[in-house]
């Protein structure tokens, strides 16, 4: 079987084949940095990580562009009440995007083009557009993408149904769904943009770019930078944004490049906050901060992401977080027993056989199970099933028989997995302080042992539990970790 992808484009799912393989251009809108990014967005962020990383177990060699919007209506508006420039307000919200990423394990793209940066780019497509005659100037000075003469326009969204008030305009970003009028590729400045430092001179007046304008030029540079192509292979976002902006950023691109803008369109889903949509008024709005503060193991975080198919709404609720911690906690304790059995084969005491077969077998299943699933347009559930079976199937193969140079085959196949997946379970980092504690009630539990004073033994062992300190006796001595 081979990869196969929801197309909203077609509404079917597809076998993926890239324009030039094995080189893969992905385009994914980033963060507007207006404010932190809520676990809403950072649900499509990492399920476009997830994209990547499996194209990445694939084979593909995949180059990752993420546009940040540090200009449009929103941005403005709250560097605007907080009497800052644009700048020195979305500085703090870019540097904050990047530490929820690194914290929620999320591979960096290998482009961050960000929109104030990218303005030459954004000119020159607003110019090729008006050379076409597509796009017009508007009596209020701004500059306008004509609708009614890009023909196949409403494609993505299917708005061929609605109805469509051509030669009406919208100037704002955000307008409604049901109002698919001309919209504004160059917005003229005004003085509230003049404030904040957010407009630009252009051969067709002063202003700024409209956000749907910014992701068509920064994507087009970059695929054309890197790869000398004016198609990308995929684009991928939230629902919320196959209209208008997707929408948008197909009919800007095509009517100017004459080629299709992208060949797969991929969306997550919405994310709810306890059985409802996440809100500041109902007090179940969540930033990937507060997760972080509530020591949240990103590991259990990205597990409960795994656990619903992208194309469903997921549901994030603190039983479902704590159930997903557990499951890590589960995997973590598998992968360090098969790591730990592999290395000591011969020195196991406790009278296992020692045979080569059955993990090695469960494991190779597991990995044809795990790539169908993933094939089979990114069916994370299934894959994570998968995994879980071969924890509970490999500890009782290990309770059996200990495992010969077949726990090397079944690391090999866990790193594998877990390279696309990443949920083995965030290193604890323990004060040397508490380390001598630790090390210091070992020893004095081990000599008790040996002078056979089993109830101070067993007291030192409670002890350590008390703290959260969890022990177990190896042939190579005494392990511990916090539980
Ligand atoms: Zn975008």
């Amino acid at each position: 079987m081979t990869l196969a992808l929801y197309n909203t484009l077609t509404r079917r799912v597809e076998p993926f084949a890239p324009l030039v393989p094995p080189r893969v251009t992905l385009y994914t809108c980033g963060p507007t940095v207006w404010n932190y990014a809520h676990i809403g967005n950072f649900r499509t962020f990492l399920f476009e990580d997830l994209l990547r990383r499996h194209l990445q177990y694939s084979g593909y060699d995949v180059f990752h562009i993420m546009n940040l919007t540090d200009v449009d209506d929103r941005t403005i508006k709250a560097a605007a009440s907080a009497g800052k420039r644009l700048e020195e307000h979305t500085a703090p919200f870019v540097q904050a995007f990047f530490e929820d990423r690194d914290y929620l394990r999320i591979q960096p793209a290998h482009a961050y083009p960000r929109a104030t940066q990218s303005v030459p780019a954004m000119i020159r497509l607003v110019d090729r557009l008006l050379e076409r005659g597509i796009a017009y100037t508007g009596e209020d000075g701004s500059i306008y993408f004509a609708i009614a003469r890009f023909s196949t326009y409403g494609r993505l969204s299917r708005l061929e149904t609605r109805e469509l008030k051509v030669g009406a305009r919208v100037a704002s970003d955000e307008y409604g769904k049901d109002d698919p009028r001309d919209f504004a590729l160059w917005k003229k400045a005004e003085p509230a943009d003049e404030q904040v430092g957010a407009a630009w001179d252009a051969p067709f007046g002063r202003g700024r770019p409209g956000w749907h304008l910014e992701c068509s030029a920064m994507s087009l540079e970059q695929i054309g930078l890197c790869c000398r192509v004016e198609t990308l292979d995929i684009h991928a976002g939230g629902v919320d944004l196959i209209f208008p902006h997707h929408e948008d950023e197909i009919a800007q691109s095509e009517a100017a490049t004459g080629e299709p803008f992208a060949r797969y369109w991929l969306h997550a889903e919405f994310l709810n906050v306890r059985g409802s949509k996440m809100s500041k008024r109902f007090g179940n709005f969540l930033t990937v901060r507060d997760l972080r503060d509530q020591g949240a193991d990103a590991a259990a975080v990205r597990l409960l992401f795994w656990q619903t198919h992208y194309r469903k709404a997921l549901d994030f609720t603190d039983e479902a977080l704590a159930a997903a911690a557990a499951g890590v906690k589960r995997l973590g304790e598998f992968y360090e027993r098969v790591r730990r059995e592999t290395e000591n084969p011969n020195g196991l005491p406790d009278g296992r056989g020692k045979r080569d077969g059955r993990l090695a077998e469960l494991a190779a299943r597991f990995e044809t199970e795990f790539r169908a699933a993933l094939d089979d347009d990114l069916n994370a559930p299934r894959a994570c099933a998968a995994l879980f079976q071969l924890v509970h199937d490999g500890n009782a193969a290990l309770d059996a028989e200990a495992p010969g140079s077949e726990g090397g085959v079944a690391l090999g196949v866990l790193d594998r997995a877990l390279g696309v997946l990443d949920i083995l379970p965030t290193t604890k980092t323990v004060e040397p302080a508490v380390v001598r504690w630790v090390e210091e009630r070992i020893a004095a539990r081990d000599k008790a042992r040996k002078s056979k004073d089993f109830k101070a033994a067993d007291r030192i062992r409670a002890e350590l539990m008390a703290k959260g300190v969890e022990i177990e006796d190896t042939p190579s001595g005494t392990k511990w970790r916090l539980a």
